[in-house]
């Protein structure tokens, strides 16, 4: 794609498997999205070629049978497959969050049970903290863990906006139990909730209704779990110690920020490149459009728009890959990423003219998936709170 959105110093490696991937999203990707899009069609052929690929292991560590690759590596490739359909980088972000937060805080015989086989794409994973009456606001968990004379739990509660709840078998919900603890983040326990794939019952006291209808980010489940007393092993505890489900819903989703970023980068640049080309085909007053200096200097910003975001992204992977603190950086990544893909792709859908407005065109299937990117992983509001709150501690005088 021209000269936008490279990134510099990758491995020999790093470049094959972008390549490879990039050759699946013009493949196998982009000719059927529309169509899949519009039906709101599951695109089950894409998955089972994204398992092929290894894109469900990519970062699950070579000894529990991944790739072992990079955040850098793997946030490279969900921008190649958004640019490609945003759904389809949204069937691999929940997955990818939960096997993170294995790697991360799992028990060793949790990575055993479950990583080989995330790796292939044999067990698939959401997560889910938001419910109905809560989405920003984590701390006002209210689906509960109650402990059992055995040891055992049963949880009882409602979730809501589970990104792969039907499709996923391997569910890490946060829920509250009473650990005691003045504070209530300390009060938080994340379970891995095993369920059949589909709707209705699909684990004992474990409902999910349906998928909820939404305005774009379709042929994705995104649904609603219903939980009445679902009896739960304490091995099923993240890590094997209750208490610690917020701080380790926060790590995924700090992750997750700069895989959302990723996301917008690619929508970013899908709608760039569909702007360019349609400024160089349409012709007013005698000339193409992109010949108006209007028209012109809206491609240079919208240019500049998918750079900056690009490389706020890699910045973000890359301190997550040497291990460096990334709070700010990734919150940054994913509020300019988000925003700003949100511009370039109301200014593609202005260059569009009428004919954005026809189901016929790509960018009005664009114009409704770029707005979940403002919202997913945190609203631009929070990334403002974390970012803000984080520089003062920094710049305290
Ligand atoms: C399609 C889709 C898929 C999703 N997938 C998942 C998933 O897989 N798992 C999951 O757990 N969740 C998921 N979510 C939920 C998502 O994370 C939340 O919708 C999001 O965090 C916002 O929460 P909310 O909708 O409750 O909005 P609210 O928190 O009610 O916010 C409403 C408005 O108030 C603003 N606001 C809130 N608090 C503050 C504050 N302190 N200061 C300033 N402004 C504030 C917000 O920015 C927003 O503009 C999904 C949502 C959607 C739409």
């Amino acid at each position: 794609m021209g000269r936008l959105a490279e990134t510099e110093g990758l491995t020999d490696i790093q470049e094959e498997i972008l390549k490879t991937v990039r050759q699946f999203v013009d493949e196998k990707v982009i000719p059927v999205a529309q169509e899949l899009e519009h039906a709101d069609e599951y695109p089950t052929e894409i998955v089972e070629g994204l398992k092929e690929l290894g894109i469900f292991g990519l970062m699950i560590p070579e000894e529990y049978g991944g790739l072992g690759e990079s955040l850098l590596t793997y946030a490279l490739c969900v921008e190649e497959i958004a640019r490609g359909w945003m759904s389809v980088s949204g069937v691999i972000n929940t997955h990818f969050i939960v096997a993170y937060m294995l790697m991360q805080h799992g028990t060793e015989e949790q990575k055993q049970k479950y990583l080989p086989k995330m790796a292939t794409g044999e067990v698939r994973g959401a997560f889910s903290m938001s419910e109905p009456g809560l989405g920003s606001d984590v701390s006002a968990v209210s689906t509960k863990a109650t402990k059992q004379a055995d040891g055992s739990y049963e949880i009882t509660g409602q979730k809501m906006w589970l990104t792969n709840g039907g499709s996923s078998t391997l569910v890490a919900v946060l829920t509250k139990t009473d650990e005691g603890a003045e504070s209530v983040y300390k009060n938080m326990t994340t379970f891995l909730v095993e369920k059949t794939p589909g709707f209705g019952e699909v684990a004992q006291g474990v409902t999910v209704p349906g998928k909820i209808d939404k305005m774009g980010y379709k042929g994705i489940d995104t649904t609603e779990m219903i939980f009445e007393g679902h009896k739960i092993s304490a091995d099923q505890i993240l890590g094997g110690e209750p208490g610690k489900g917020f701080f380790q819903m926060m790590d995924g989703v700090e992750v997750g920020r700069v895989n959302v970023a990723a996301r917008a980068c690619g929508l970013a640049i899908r709608g760039f490149e569909l702007g360019i080309a349609y400024s160089q085909q349409r012709q007013t007053f005698g000339k193409k459009i992109a010949d108006h200096q209007a028209i012109l200097f809206r491609l240079a910003e919208m240019g500049t728009k998918v750079e900056v975001s690009h490389n706020m992204m890699v910045r973000a992977a890359r301190l997550k890959d040497t291990g460096k603190r990334m709070d700010v950086e990734a919150g940054m990544a994913k509020m300019v990423a988000s925003e700003y893909a949100n511009e370039v792709v109301e200014d593609s859908f202005r260059i569009h003219g009428g004919y954005g407005y026809s189901k016929e065109y790509e960018i009005e299937r664009l114009m409704r998936e770029v707005k979940f990117m403002l919202i997913g992983e945190g609203t631009s509001d929070i990334q403002k709170m974390i970012i803000g709150r984080s520089l003062l501690k920094d710049y305290r005088s």
